[in-house]
């Protein structure tokens, strides 16, 4: 059995045109006029392909058309970024939609129902992953009335706009015992699949991310009369840190490790007068917990050195602190037949990125296949998977899913 291509980037297409922005990407933030239009034409094509669609009170969109459990959910979101691609997440709902109306028009008894499902929020136009944290239970009601957009927009009145009530959300939640596996179909967001020629990645770990906000203090001084060597230059401090945040990744950590200094912040910030105090975010990631942690600790004493070293002082806070969640081995095995059935290469590698299947990871078996990202570009317009890669990831994902129904 093989998926319909054409249909399948019909459906791409369309949903592409939704949103669609002068630069030919998508912005579809959770929640905007543009993602509601494309829920209800996603809830449209569930309902053409003869399934029944069903909306939770998280605002996630399943389809099914076999009774039953546990299920073989599969899926991914539909929401992106501002300006963000074609590609990501809708891929994988997509993929899915053509793999239930294969399935159905074969007429295919399977042991677990496939059922399809389009997460919200994963992208976190309020924060991300409301949708699949509200579905594994983790969801609390404090962190409902917290959640806000950039523009402080809460997601209880975005909600509210559409007649839909954000406290209702835990609602959501399904016993894990009703799912038997999860699986998302989602392009690499970068470069490695394409660069080794190889169609089909297949997840090991999705990466846990450290994220710090740290601050250094020295103190403002005339950048005229004030001698280079009295001075107590917050940024140099910063600066170093944010070469030896590199060398340290480089040194210390794994070829997946990723040191990022994404924000920097002066103050006074002004021409005349230097820094007294500099900000910025210092985020790791990485797909071993314990490496993780240990890069966490060397940053710490890094920036407490580089405090000392410039005489400034240094405060650390932490933003963030996601664990890495190792995907399912029955799961890869699956992913593996179905790619090693069709003659496909197959490279294991981690997911760089947040993904739902992270959230569902923590509470049932769950896995995820790559296909590759053309010049590894993601969340901007020039995103981009080739025919031949949609169609043999939907074909890895159509061949996974029968193996993980029939067990
Ligand atoms: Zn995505």
């Amino acid at each position: 059995m093989r998926i319909n291509l054409a249909r399948l980037k019909r459906d791409l297409e369309e949903l592409g045109c939704i949103g669609r922005t002068p630069q030919g990407g998508v912005s579809r933030p959770s929640f905007s006029d543009a993602d509601m239009q494309a829920r209800r034409w996603l809830v449209d094509r569930i309902s053409a392909a003869g399934m029944v669609a069903r909306v939770d009170a998280a605002g996630n969109i399943f389809g099914r058309w076999q009774s039953g459990s546990p299920v073989v959910l599969v899926g991914s979101h539909i929401d992106s970024v501002p300006n963000g691609g074609r590609f990501d997440g809708a891929l994988g709902v997509l993929a899915v939609l053509e793999c239930l109306r294969r399935v159905k028009e074969e007429g295919v008894r399977l042991r677990h129902p496939l059922e399809l499902v389009a997460f919200t929020d994963e992208e976190g136009a309020f924060g991300g992953f409301f949708g699949s944290y509200a579905f594994t239970g983790v969801l609390r009601a404090e962190d409902i009335q917290q959640a806000k957009d950039s523009k402080g927009l809460r997601i209880v009145d975005a909600m509210a706009r559409h007649g839909m009530d954000a406290m209702q959300a835990p609602a959501a939640y399904r016993d894990p015992k009703d799912i038997r596996a999860y699986v998302e179909l989602h392009i690499e967001q970068g470069p490695v699949l394409e660069a080794r020629q190889i169609p089909i990645g297949i997840v090991d770990a999705i990466v846990g991310i450290h994220r710090y906000g740290i601050t250094f203090r020295g103190r403002a001084d005339h950048a005229g009369p004030t001698p280079m060597p009295d001075r107590k230059d917050a940024l140099l401090g910063a600066s170093d840190l944010v070469l030896k945040g590199r060398e340290l990744a480089l040194k210390a950590g794994s070829p997946a490790s990723r040191i990022t200094v994404g924000v920097v912040q002066l103050k006074p910030g002004v021409a005349n007068i230097v820094p007294a105090e500099a900000y910025l975010t210092y985020e790791i990631r990485e797909q071993s917990a314990g490496l993780l942690r240990l890069l966490a600790e060397k940053s710490q004493a890094l920036a407490a050195d580089i405090a000392r070293t410039w005489e400034l002082e240094v405060f650390v806070e932490t933003i963030l602190q996601i664990d890495p969640v190792p995907l399912a081995e029955e799961v890869k095995a699956a992913i593996a037949a179905a790619a090693q059935e069709m003659g496909l290469q197959q490279l294991r590698m981690p997911a760089m990125a947040g993904h739902d299947a992270q959230v569902v990871g923590r509470v049932a078996p769950a896995g995820m296949i790559f296909v590759p990202s053309k010049d590894g570009r993601s969340h901007s317009p020039l995103e981009f998977t080739a025919d031949e890669d949609v169609e043999r990831g939907a074909n890895v994902l159509l061949l996974a899913l029968l193996k993980l129904a029939a067990e």
